[in-house]
């Protein structure tokens, strides 16, 4: 090989290693947000705010996006929203909200504005109606105590806007998108009374939402509108109906395998022997 094509082919094979680097690291989309990618087609994006709030997207065929959970603002869904739009093509975009607490769907007010559909369960609507603005008065001593008030500013001023596809949450919801199925499902109450997972078959990836714990978790978080006494045999459920699971993403940290799931039924039912539950 003559020197010059040595060199240029040194030069696409460093090119190559740099694209595939590139692929996998975080793509900041400011100072509070980021995309990571988590699997062939699948981000995890977080939104601190002030911890970490995880939401994730997953690519089921080259136009077509399911987002389980929002950011914890519109503001924030809209930068995401905007770079799944310029990274791919505006392409087909569904949400899946897993829980009525805002960081599951304080991002629905912007995403319905875009004609996005927002699947949640028929329980969602009347808990922000009914519970969320006690969930606040109750989350709110944490806020209050952080030096930047724009946490606690933003919980008093965002306004939740329910899912717009509902379906009745005992039964759950089966999508079929691509060549992937998506199961939501139910086990019962936990974190919230209608906290539900979301299982992608195909990718043996389990969304645990706020329901799965991360592995560094040392208790249950909050537990403000929580069914302790249910949790640990809700989460279970979900350990025997997916033994396969191979990715779990929690609400909040990094994701993990189904030893987050075992980890989140330790710890609740650690919690329930202190508390004499
Ligand atoms: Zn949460």
């Amino acid at each position: 090989m003559k020197p010059a094509a040595a060199c240029h082919l040194t030069l696409i094979l460093l090119a190559a290693l740099a694209g595939r680097l590139s692929a996998a690291e975080p793509i900041s989309l400011g100072a509070e947000l980021e995309v990571r990618p988590l699997a062939s087609g699948v981000w995890l994006v977080v939104h601190r705010f002030p911890g970490e709030c995880n939401s994730l997207l997953v690519q089921c065929d080259p136009n077509h996006f399911v987002w389980v959970d929002t950011p914890c603002t519109n503001e924030a869904t809209q930068q995401v929203h905007q770079w799944l739009q310029r990274t791919f093509g505006a392409p087909d975009v569904i949400q899946i909200n897993t829980g009525f607490h805002n960081d599951n769907l304080a991002g629905n007010g912007y995403l319905l504005a875009q004609g996005v559909p927002c699947y949640g369960s028929d329980l969602t609507p009347r808990l922000i109606a009914e519970c969320w603005p006690k969930t606040v008065r109750k989350v709110l001593p944490y806020y209050e105590r952080r030096p930047d008030k724009k946490y606690r500013d933003t919980l008093l001023s965002q306004k939740l806007v329910p899912p717009n596809k509902l379906y009745p949450l005992a039964e759950g919801l089966t999508l079929s998108i691509g060549s992937e199925t998506i199961e939501v499902y139910f086990p019962g109450a936990s974190h919230t009374v209608d906290n539900v997972i979301v299982y992608f078959r195909s990718r043996r990836l389990l969304y645990g939402g706020c329901m799965i714990k991360a592995i560094a978790a040392r208790s249950p978080g909050f537990t403000g509108d929580a069914d302790m006494a249910a949790w640990p045999h809700s989460v279970q459920k979900v350990l025997e109906r997916y033994p396969a699971a191979h990715l779990v993403v929690p609400g909040h940290g990094p994701a993990g395998d189904l030893s987050l799931v075992r980890h989140t039924i330790d710890l609740c039912e650690r919690h329930n022997k202190r508390n004499n539950l």
